[in-house]
């Protein structure tokens, strides 16, 4: 049996920190962001977890430039567009955010409530759960070389949590994306930021001479590396040299077929972060082809108390749409309240009438 099977019934030791609350969403895509919305408006005021450092979900990390011309009532609309004003829109409704962690496991409690906890050691106690996962929790593409791993949050980093963290060391960064330019500009010019370190040596490999960043900071970069500042190689990482358990160097092979070894005190890695589907997997809750198989009447999963919306469920004449999520969330959010407020009538409301909805939403009635 998965070790983190909601199905078991499993107590928690008492003396560890855990935040009880009615609602979890995990995912804090547009679906997911759409379901605080609803849940608040049912005053259920929500915890969010998310993988990525920032929401949106694909909207903000696939697309965030391109425009969306299927949201009812917006002609157009970016993903970046579509994710500012998701939030805009929760902002009055009091929900927590908790990013860059993947929820790990869900454990189903003697109360009936569950145990979620994240890569962070977050641990939330919840009546209720909102899988809005999409395509899965989005990770970083990681470094494909045999045995590289073994230096992961040693030498080996795939974000920059604390750039004064590199100062004096040689950092070499693989990737041609905003991320790894940025991050090579930051590190080479010191308290450009408002941090005075500096990196000793800043040297970017990328397999050719073109970037996928944004034309300004390629332009930033190219001036830096022509002013000597930073170094720049054409190559593919092709091995490493490690001595004594201490990564030493990057094996990089040009196109010419050379192969040098670039000596560094760290290696950061920016190639893009890539879904992967991950524990939901292991939770215990019925799939079919690696989907929340789902009822169509609240998007129950099939755990009471466990419900899935968005691009993660699956039902007959699924869409994979952003509107089709944002309907389920209302069926959803109503679906739970008899597990969230027991006993409790919950009527519908309009938000163009309702005063008590006025006052959710920190909006003014007008007679
Ligand atoms: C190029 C492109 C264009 C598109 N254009 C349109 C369009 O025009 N109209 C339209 O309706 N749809 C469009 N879509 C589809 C649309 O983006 C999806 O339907 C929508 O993003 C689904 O939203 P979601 O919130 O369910 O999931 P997602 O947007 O995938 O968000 C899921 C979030 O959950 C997080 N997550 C997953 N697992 C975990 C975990 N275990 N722990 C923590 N976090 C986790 C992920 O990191 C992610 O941020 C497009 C998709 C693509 C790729």
């Amino acid at each position: 049996m998965p070790q983190a099977q909601v199905g078991a019934l499993q107590e928690m030791s008492a003396n560890t920190s855990v935040i009880e609350t009615d609602a979890v969403v995990i995912g804090a895509g547009p679906v997911g962001l759409y379901q605080v919305f609803q849940l608040g408006l049912l005053e259920v005021k929500a915890h969010v977890i998310d993988a990525l450092p920032y929401p949106g979900g694909q909207c903000a990390e696939l697309y965030p430039d391109k425009p969306i011309y299927d949201i009812p009532s917006v002609p157009v609309c970016t993903g970046r567009e579509l994710t500012q004003n998701l939030i805009s829109q929760i902002a009055p409704l009091g929900a927590t955010f908790h990013y860059s962690q993947v929820v790990n496991s869900i454990q189903r409690q003697a109360d009936g409530r569950f145990l979620v906890e994240t890569s962070q050691h977050t641990r939330l106690l919840a009546k209720t759960i909102f899988i809005a996962a999409g395509v899965g929790a989005f990770q970083p593409r990681t470094l494909q070389l045999d045995g590289i791993e073994a230096f992961a949050s040693k030498q080996l980093a795939y974000s920059v949590q604390d750039p004064a963290a590199y100062a004096n060391q040689n950092v070499l960064i693989v990737g041609d994306n905003e991320a790894a330019l940025q991050c090579a500009l930051r590190l080479c010019s010191g308290n450009a930021d408002g941090h005075p370190h500096k990196a000793r040596s800043v040297t970017l490999v990328h397999r050719r001479d073109a970037f996928t960043a944004t034309p300004a900071t390629t332009e930033r970069f190219r001036a830096l590396v022509a002013a000597r500042h930073l170094q720049f190689l054409v190559g593919q990482p092709t091995g490493f040299d490690e001595a004594q358990g201490v990564l030493r160097a990057l094996r990089v092979t040009t196109p010419d077929a050379i192969t040098t070894a670039v000596a560094l005190d760290t290696l950061l890695v920016f190639q893009g972060l890539s879904p992967k589907l991950g524990p939901i997997a292991q939770w215990g809750l019925e799939l079919e082809r690696k989907q929340l198989v789902v009822d169509t009447e609240m998007f129950s999963t099939s755990v009471p108390g466990i419900f899935a919306v968005g691009d993660i469920n699956t039902y007959p004449g699924k869409k994979k749409l952003i509107v089709c999520g944002f309907h389920e969330c209302v069926q959803a959010a109503f679906g739970a309240m008899p597990i969230i407020r027991p006993g409790e009538k919950v009527m519908l409301q309009y938000t163009t009438t309702s005063t008590k909805l006025h006052k959710v939403l920190g909006v003014e009635s007008k007679a």
